[in-house]
């Protein structure tokens, strides 16, 4: 089996047929990139025929960064006890949802650290407050992770904590804290985040439940083509299992590279010949091309400016991503390890997606399209790209 012959059947065909995870590595390890971005912007085209590209106004919220789970890839966290913790009160993240709304906004997504100093009342009691006063915002709220540390300090199980805080009024999940699906990975970058089912079930039961999902990734840890594919094989699993029984499933996948520059990860890898640490433009988009390949059955596949800049993010919207996602506003997890930029306001998101061919969408968490409003008239004057962002394609 040679590349070429796999990437001849796919762009030479209207359906959208299942590459084997060994027809995937074959891409993977050998066809050229340029080729590979062509076959996924077929697929694309296949998947989400319009030439829209959405985005979404939302902002992220990270209420806490109290957490006991240590990963070395993170800069955000601090240790109960430490004198840079914070913990926000009801009334600082309503005020975020007001300057969110402000603009327009339709979404937050709200993730912070594992902190056993909040009990299950204090979440169910942020949740209900903002549904009763934020009605029109989508809450996003609360990774697989913080789910679980909810559920051991209030001695229950995930599916019961997201059954109550559904019902106070939590319409979906951040797909964050994946990183790879892969135990030995995992084991080595995050080992108290425990085995990669547990991100699976917490996600697969907010599914059954009708919550809103997404599907990311991480690379750069030193993992194989193959553990990628392992990473999304898992997810390409569960939506099958999940779509059969009648669910939505992931909306999206988004795969981003780990920021090495002040984490633990990064330093313990400094001066080593690790060399495939990290990802840049040409590993990262060759990861969102094969990922639109492969997972057949997820709708969506994300741009992810934040880790890799306008420019790159760009050119992944012709390599297979249909999605710009979203202008943040605020965030702080992934930033805290050394991205240089981290909010990108409506018109830069709108520029960018003119600027690689496309029409811009606004969306909102679930992908239904919303009115969008024109805000690309001065055009010239909007910066796409960070200049310390090099688009090196080889
Ligand atoms: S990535 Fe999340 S779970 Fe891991 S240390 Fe940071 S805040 Fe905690």
């Amino acid at each position: 089996m040679d590349w070429s012959t796999i990437i001849e059947k796919i762009v030479t065909s209207n359906d959208i047929f299942r590459l084997t995870n060994e027809e995937t590595l074959v891409l993977y390890d050998s066809a050229p990139l340029h080729q590979l971005m062509d076959a996924a912007h077929h697929r694309r085209k296949l998947h989400n025929p319009s030439t829209k590209v959405t985005y979404l106004v939302d902002r992220n919220i990270n209420y806490t960064n109290v957490c006991t789970i240590n990963c070395q890839f993170c800069s955000f966290y601090r240790p109960p006890g430490h004198d840079e913790t914070y913990t926000q009160t009801y009334d600082e993240i309503r005020q975020r949802i007001v300057e969110l709304e402000n603009i327009g906004g339709s979404r937050i997504l709200m993730q912070g650290g594992v902190n056993p100093a909040l009990d299950i009342d204090w979440y169910i009691g942020l949740i209900k407050e903002l549904r009763i006063h934020h009605p029109s915002i989508d809450l996003d709220c609360f990774s697989p992770i913080e789910l679980e540390g909810i559920a051991e300090v209030t001695d229950s199980t995930t599916l019961e904590v997201l059954i109550r805080f559904k019902e106070a009024g939590m319409h979906g999940l951040p797909g964050g804290g994946a990183e790879m699906l892969v135990e030995k990975v995992r084991t080595d970058v995050s080992p108290k985040k425990g085995h990669p089912d547990n991100w699976l079930r917490v996600m697969e039961e907010a599914q059954t439940l009708g919550l809103t999902t997404s599907a990311t990734n991480v690379i750069g840890f030193g993992e194989t083509n193959s553990n990628r594919i392992e990473h999304l094989d898992r997810i390409r699993q569960q939506q099958e299992r999940v779509l059969s029984q009648g669910h939505i499933g992931f909306t999206s996948f988004i795969a981003w590279p780990v920021q090495l520059e002040t984490n633990t990860f990064g330093k313990r890898n400094r001066g080593s010949n690790r060399f495939e640490l990290g990802a840049g433009a040409s590993e990262y988009l060759r990861h969102v091309a094969i990922s639109r390949l492969f997972l057949d059955n997820v709708p969506h596949i994300q741009a992810s400016w934040p880790t890799m800049g306008m420019g790159v993010a760009q050119m992944a919207l012709l390599g297979g991503a249909d999605d710009a996602g979203s202008t943040m506003m605020e965030e702080n997890v992934v930033s805290a390890s050394g991205t240089t930029k981290f909010s990108a306001s409506e018109q830069e998101l709108q520029t960018s997606i003119i600027r690689s061919g496309f029409s811009p969408q606004r969306r909102n968490s679930d992908y239904i399209h919303l009115e969008t409003p024109d805000t690309t008239i001065s055009l010239p004057d909007v910066m796409c790209s960070p200049p310390n962002q090099v688009v090196e394609l080889v």
